[in-house]
């Protein structure tokens, strides 16, 4: 079962709409350890994303992630900017000129916006950020489809670890990005960044 160009415009028309409801809650998960903008960045640069995807609707996934990732470096300030625009232009780049993609293009799509991450921002599992919800997912969305399961059952698997990880930072000290400054006081609330990677997951599952 192949996901095609319309499920990935799906997919993002979806996220963009659960930005949306969930702004207020980012925000607050970022007013707690944070300067309180993570709602509003990923509401704008998802709002920005769903304006110029009306350019590129003919285009190839790769055409179309890397769109995406352009979009949200030039709209999106601050920490989540760069990191989901680096994202995004490392699945593109990843999944260049595909029209369709297989259960392993996803996995290979996913795989490759953590490594983005991780090069941008240099987080290491466990430091309290995106990586500690995209990271599971990955890690559980390669293993799905290595064992034979479709691609419905692997993103559902992945959003549920997704969702795991999110909730599992609320111990976490956080030693990057802005909550880092609070240092102990950091520990005891969800990260943000992870929380918003949860819903994109969740969206992806959400379609299939
Ligand atoms: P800012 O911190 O600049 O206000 P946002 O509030 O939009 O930006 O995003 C904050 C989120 O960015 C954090 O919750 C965290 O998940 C993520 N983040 C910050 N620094 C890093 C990093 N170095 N690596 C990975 N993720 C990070
Ligand atoms: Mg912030």
């Amino acid at each position: 079962m192949a996901a095609d160009r319309a499920c990935v415009l799906a997919w993002l028309r979806r996220s963009a709409d659960v930005l949306r409801e969930q702004r207020v809650y980012l925000t607050d998960l970022d007013s707690a350890i944070g300067d309180g903008d993570h709602g509003t960045n990923m509401d704008r640069g998802f709002t920005a994303v769903m304006e110029k995807l009306a350019g590129v609707s003919e285009a190839d996934v790769g055409t179309i992630l890397t769109t995406v990732g352009t979009t949200l470096v030039s709209t999106v300030g601050g920490a989540s900017g760069p990191l989901y625009g680096t994202a995004f232009l490392r699945a593109g780049t990843a999944l260049a000129g595909k029209q369709e993609l297989q259960p392993a293009d996803v996995a290979a799509g996913f795989e490759a916006a953590l490594e983005g991450i991780q090069a941008r921002g240099r987080a290491q599992r466990g430091e309290k950020t995106m990586v500690d919800a995209l990271g599971p997912a990955v890690d559980t969305l390669r293993s799905a489809i290595g064992n034979g399961k479709n691609l419905s059952d692997a993103l559902q698997a992945a959003a549920a670890a997704a969702a795991a990880g999110a909730v599992a930072t609320i111990p976490l000290l956080a030693t990057k990005g802005r909550a880092s400054y609070l240092g102990e006081r950091s520990v005891g609330h969800q990260d943000p960044g992870a929380t918003s990677v949860s819903l994109l997951l969740r969206a992806a599952a959400a379609g299939r």
